[in-house]
């Protein structure tokens, strides 16, 4: 099969689909890559790598001219010509909040299957967990950083030193990014409180880590409690499908130590954080009742090389399969099933149609 890897255009977009390495093993089953010139760069892979690992270098326009294109973000408007019937494309695409692109693969016959709702037996989403566990571990950098007095905090070391208490990092949501963060606070040495509705999560929590972080059921009454001895707090929640629920509202706020930070990893669902909005790199932080809040609703773009290398990790598996067997790969692999949002000009995946009311 001809498969392209376009460079990613989405306006600070610096991860790619493919890496040099699953460039090769494509080229090795017999596929021919065409790579766009500097697709790699802002991931620190230069056109030779590629070049090494097999692959065509060419344009834009070549590398969408392939049967199959394999991405990292959705298309955007400037990209809606390449679509066409005889295209499949293998990228994440929030379908659900982007009408203007759905009407795009429709009216165009793109066949999308769609890295967000690949999912595998057991309800995880393989293709989203890569970034979750990036945002769980930058969430602790961002957050300790921010604590620092000339950024604004209140001046407190995560980690202690002999004889001073260390910092208390409290998570609210015990899943991927929740765990990641955990990992990446007690390695710092910092005191760790995880919050989470789930009990077997809890009690997951509890075995992994030996009994060396304090669990408690998530409840208005705890967070309440756990507010006031709060240095950092990370908003990890996921109910899927639906917004975020507000677990901090503004007037909890008071209870917090002025310079305290906030880090809502879950800004993209809306926030488990009330004052929370969504913030970009270039202006992550501001300020609500003294408390520094940190929205960056794209986090896994601030370590493009890792969060490429992270995602392609989990891609390339379903990439490879593609190539190999074209769509009908679809009808031996259930997860990548659940993938198709689009073919033939008709939505496959009901949750869009219901958000868009679009007939499934
Ligand atoms: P996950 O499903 O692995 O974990 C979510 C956890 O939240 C679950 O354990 C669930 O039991 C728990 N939860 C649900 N309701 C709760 C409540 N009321 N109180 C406490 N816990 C509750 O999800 P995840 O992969 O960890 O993702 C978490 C969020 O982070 C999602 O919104 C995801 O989209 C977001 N995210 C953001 C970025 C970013 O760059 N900002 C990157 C990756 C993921």
């Amino acid at each position: 099969m001809k498969i392209g890897l376009p460079k990613e255009i989405k306006v600070k977009e610096n991860r790619v689909a493919l890496t040099p390495g699953g460039v090769g093993m494509l080229v090795r089953r017999g596929h021919q890559v065409t790579v766009e010139r500097g697709a790699g760069v802002g991931s620190g892979i230069q056109d030779q790598d590629y070049r090494d690992a097999g692959a065509e270098l060419g344009s834009a326009a070549e590398a969408w001219a392939a049967e199959m294109v394999v991405k990292v973000k959705e298309p955007i408007e400037a990209e809606y010509g390449y679509l066409r019937p005889d295209l499949l494309l293998f990228t994440y695409l929030h379908l659900a909040a982007d009408r203007a692109l759905t009407e795009a693969l429709l009216s165009s016959g793109t066949t999308g299957i769609a890295y967000e709702t690949v999912q595998s037996s057991d309800g995880s989403l393989p293709l989203l967990t890569p970034m979750s566990e990036v945002a769980g571990r930058l969430s602790v950098q961002a957050g300790a950083y921010h604590l620092q007095k000339p950024q604004g905090g209140r001046g407190v070391l995560l980690g202690g030193v002999p004889g001073v208490q260390a910092g208390h990092v409290v998570i609210i949501g015990g899943g991927v990014v929740g765990t990641n963060a955990a990992k990446m606070a007690m390695g710092l040495g910092a005191k760790v409180t995880i919050l989470d509705v789930s009990h077997r999560r809890l009690t997951y929590l509890d075995d992994v880590f030996f009994g060396k972080l304090t669990t408690m059921m998530s409840s208005e009454a705890n967070i309440r409690a756990l507010l006031p001895e709060t240095d950092l707090l990370i908003g990890g929640v996921l109910i899927p499908g639906a917004r975020a629920p507000h677990l901090v509202t503004r007037d909890m706020l008071p209870l917090m130590q002025e310079g305290s930070v906030i880090v809502d990893v879950a800004v993209d669902q809306g926030g488990c954080v009330e004052t929370i909005r969504p913030t970009t790199y270039d202006d992550p932080v501001y300020l609500v009742e003294g408390i520094i809040h940190y929205g960056v609703a794209n986090m896994p773009g601030g370590v493009p090389r890792t969060s490429t290398f992270a995602l392609t990790n989990q891609t390339l598996p379903f990439a490879l399969q593609l190539a190999d067997h074209g769509v009908s790969a679809l009808l031996g692999n259930e997860a990548l099933k659940k993938g198709l949002n689009t073919m033939n000009g008709k939505l496959t995946f009901q949750g869009v149609a219901d958000a868009l009311e679009l007939p499934y």
